[in-house]
């Protein structure tokens, strides 16, 4: 067995300084985080510089980093092009921030459109859960219903609407579980569970039910096109879904947050075909300075034009100060274009695909079954209980065993926050591959041992 406990404590005695500045920061703000997801037990590592694809922690350890600020830093950190993206900022505007209309929007605009076909009107946020919040807010204003439809497990960010089944609840194996709408908020007001269908992924059959039997209710379908950004669709399962919303007129909202730019440049939908009529995108689109969109059919997107009306009851609500800000869409705008450039993002998943082979091969020759799941350039690692299990189907994935590894990983120097998947950036080149790997390798010793 598994002596979880000390491979934790040699950590710990690794990240003392950690363990301070959370102690100090923790009555200031709640568990030391920005963010509830940030924050790991006993306590989040805190960290002092970034250069590429590496961190330091307050105690001066070095990770090569797989965080990667949750999937958002494709260049890794500090890049060249996005600190010229800054300089130009200076030099072609002087301002950080207009507030009002400039040219970058619409060469922004125009870009993500070129990418990304279904896109035919675009507005900008600060960030994903905006575009998530807007998302369905034209959908149910266009389609005039009152509920949405949302994937058991999927997350979307942190709105009400959205804040229900975020980890999984159903259980899929059971032919009649409702998968009853459970919110994952304190106290959240009960119209939105009450407004809210919950939809098993990659299960067809219940999907066209429910949604058959809700849909003079449900307005939009919205979800993840790869389940928390590396659990792939079953085949056919979104063209289905976008057949199923067609017929039913529902409007269905791809949340490309994590997937956009990662799976492929032109997302989910591109790389399964698929045209959703809403999309929301985030992270990579910002260059790692705050950012989200909404994009899609223009019928739909121009119900957010002042010029429908000046009566505001009929036009769909949204705004917001820093919106389309020179820092975020010029740092996105030049890390797309250099993401674009012949043969950059392919030799991303190349190293992806490569490093996943090898965690895989390292597994095995340690006796440990091991396997990841993933799509592009984005994946995750399961660790199963037993050793070789005789096939895939009694594969069962350990919590326990994948968090020795995530403390094991950390212990000699690789990070993407425990039970995270990992992100992988441009430059994750040929030593940080080789320093991940001979971290595994030791890795896969603790945990075996
Ligand atoms: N949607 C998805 C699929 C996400 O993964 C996230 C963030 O992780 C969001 C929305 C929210 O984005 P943000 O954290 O920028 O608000």
């Amino acid at each position: 067995m598994v002596d979880l406990e000390s491979l934790k404590k040699r950590f710990l005695e690794k990240t003392r300084r950690s363990q301070i500045a959370f102690e100090n920061a923790k009555s200031s703000i709640p568990g030391g985080v920005q963010g509830n997801i940030k924050f790991f037990s006993p306590y989040p590592l805190s960290f002092t510089t970034a250069e590429g694809a590496w961190m330091t922690d307050v105690d001066g350890n070095r990770y090569v980093d797989y965080l990667l600020s949750f999937g958002a830093l494709m260049l890794g950190h500090g890049h060249q092009v996005v600190r010229q993206a800054i300089e130009e900022v200076w030099e072609r505007y002087g301002t950080t921030s207009f507030g009002v209309p400039y040219d970058l929007e619409l060469e922004m605009a125009s870009t993500i459109q070129g990418l990304y076909p279904s896109i035919q009107a675009v507005r900008f946020t600060n960030s994903g859960l905006e575009a998530t919040l807007l998302a369905l807010r034209l959908g149910l204003a266009y389609t005039n219903k009152t509920h949405i439809a949302k994937f058991d497990g999927h997350y979307h960010g942190g709105h009400e609407q959205v804040l229900i089944n975020t980890t999984l609840h159903g259980s899929p194996s059971k032919a009649n579980d409702s998968f009853a709408p459970h919110a994952d908020s304190l106290n959240l007001p009960p119209y939105y569970t009450d407004h809210t269908i919950v939809l098993p992924f990659n299960d067809l059959s219940r999907c066209d039910q429910i949604l058959r039997k809700h849909r003079d209710e449900i307005g939009v379908v919205l979800l993840e096109p790869v389940q928390a950004g590396y659990i792939p669709p079953a085949p056919l399962f979104l063209k289905e879904i976008r057949k199923l919303t067609s017929e039913l007129g529902i409007i269905l909202i791809f949340d490309e947050v994590k997937t956009g730019f990662r799976v492929a440049l032109g997302g989910a939908q591109q790389y399964y075909d698929v045209a959703p009529d809403l999309t929301a995108l985030g992270k990579v689109l910002g260059g790692g300075f705050p950012i989200g969109a909404v994009g899609g059919r223009s019928d739909i997107m121009q119900l957010c034009s002042p010029q429908r009306s000046f009566d505001p009851s009929e036009v769909v609500f949204h705004s917001g100060t820093f919106n389309g800000n020179p820092m975020s869409l010029m740092a996105g705008l030049r890390t797309i274009q250099y993401l674009t450039r012949p043969g950059c993002f392919d030799q991303i998943v190349t190293t992806t695909n490569l490093l996943r082979h090898q965690i895989e091969s390292l597994g095995q020759s340690h006796n440990l079954a091991i396997r990841t799941n993933g799509v592009g350039t984005i994946f995750n690692i399961e660790v199963a209980e037993t050793s070789r299990p005789d096939s895939d189907t009694n594969f069962q994935a350990s919590k326990f065993m994948r968090e020795a590894l995530d403390f094991a990983l950390m212990y000699h120097g690789i990070f993407s926050k425990p039970f995270n998947r990992f992100s992988i950036s441009a430059v994750h080149g040929y030593s940080e591959v080789q320093a991940t790997l001979d971290a595994f390798d030791k890795s896969f010793s603790d945990i075996s041992n």
